[in-house]
């Protein structure tokens, strides 16, 4: 029997079909990857005068700015979907409301290593990104135009991306995402009724039933949410209440480090290295949702489209339950 869930935080229906697992392909696995290295890979080291000049770097051999030697450098996007230049103008157009695009898009080139991937089991190379995103994150907040950063890494050509060279991205808008406002709703609703943290009492509540509980250590908790709009999807919560994703210690974002690696270790085995995007879902720039609202990482592997149904509605169809998926990736 098809089952409808609701997301406890958004409210989002998903319908876990089952049924649907009996179609030919319910879900696409891609076998062959293109591994090559293209010749002018502007992440690649030797190129760097092919990207704007570099806005942060980790250069363990204290190499000159926008030359070879580093580990990971952060650069503004060539191509950004908005721009970091001039003053922020709200305006009208009869009734419809507009704004100049105010903000700021970088790239966090994550490794010198073109083939290096998440899925590879270095931790270093995920560690060294959640530390510039958290350096870049603190910097970008003082500019007081942004209202939200989101941190987002995209693998694969289904997934989004454009590049091969591992890469993760930044945007800083002048606005709160409606996704975010959802989740800040939800939460401060669920804070209202009860005066407690709906992703802290999630933790708790998983942690104990077990059911969906992927992988734990000492400061982070991997699960596949109750209702998830995708198969395979997983969430990554700091187990300390903490709204702000740059007020983590170096120490937790150690920790996070390895739960990752070893989290996309089994996705890897279990689903031969799918393409997926990768989220940081952290409190507004403001932080004024300090005691309700908890950051976390959502993980989404994509696996098939997205169609009319879901556009239409908002409802999802996962053809694969949450018990279901942590089951087997407890199994590889
Ligand atoms: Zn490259
Ligand atoms: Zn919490
Ligand atoms: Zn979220």
């Amino acid at each position: 029997m098809p089952e409808l869930r609701k997301d406890p935080i958004t409210g989002t229906w998903v319908i876990i079909s089952e049924e649907r697992k009996k179609r030919p392909k319910y879900y696409q696995i891609v076998v062959d990857k293109d591994l090559s290295i293209p010749e002018n890979c502007p992440f690649c080291p030797g190129n760097e005068a092919m990207t704007p000049p570099e806005t942060f770097a980790l250069r363990p051999g204290h190499s000159p700015a926008n030359t070879p030697g580093w580990e990971l450098r952060v650069v503004p996007n060539k191509f950004p979907a908005l721009r970091v230049e001039g003053s922020l103008r709200k305006s009208g157009e009869g009734f419809y409301d507009k704004m100049n695009g105010i903000g700021a898009h970088e790239v966090l080139i994550e490794t010198p290593r073109h083939q290096h991937t998440w899925f590879d089991g270095d931790a270093q190379v995920i560690r060294n990104t959640l530390l510039a995103a958290k350096a870049r994150v603190l910097d970008l907040n003082k500019d007081t135009r942004f209202k939200y950063i989101m941190v987002f890494k995209n693998f694969g050509p289904t997934a989004g991306a454009t590049l091969s060279h591992s890469h993760t991205q930044l945007i800083a808008l002048p606005v709160v995402p409606l996704r975010v406002q959802e989740e800040i709703d939800g939460a401060r609703a669920h804070f209202e009724l009860k005066e407690r943290c709906i992703f802290c009492d999630i933790i708790q509540y998983e942690s104990e039933a077990d059911r969906r509980l992927l992988a734990e250590n000492e400061h982070f908790i991997v699960l596949a949410p109750y209702a998830p709009r995708f198969s395979f999807e997983l969430a990554v919560y700091p187990k300390r209440h903490n709204p702000s994703f740059e007020s983590t210690s170096d120490g937790e974002l150690e920790s996070l480090s390895s739960i990752l690696s070893e989290t996309l270790g089994k996705v890897a085995k279990l689903l031969n290295r799918p393409d997926y995007n990768l989220i940081i879902h952290n409190a507004p720039c403001s932080n004024s949702v300090g005691e309700y609202y908890h950051w976390h990482i959502e993980f989404m592997p994509v696996l098939a489209r997205v169609a009319g149904f879901e556009w239409g509605t908002g409802f999802y169809i996962n053809p694969i339950s949450p018990e279901e998926s942590v089951q087997s990736l407890k199994a590889v």
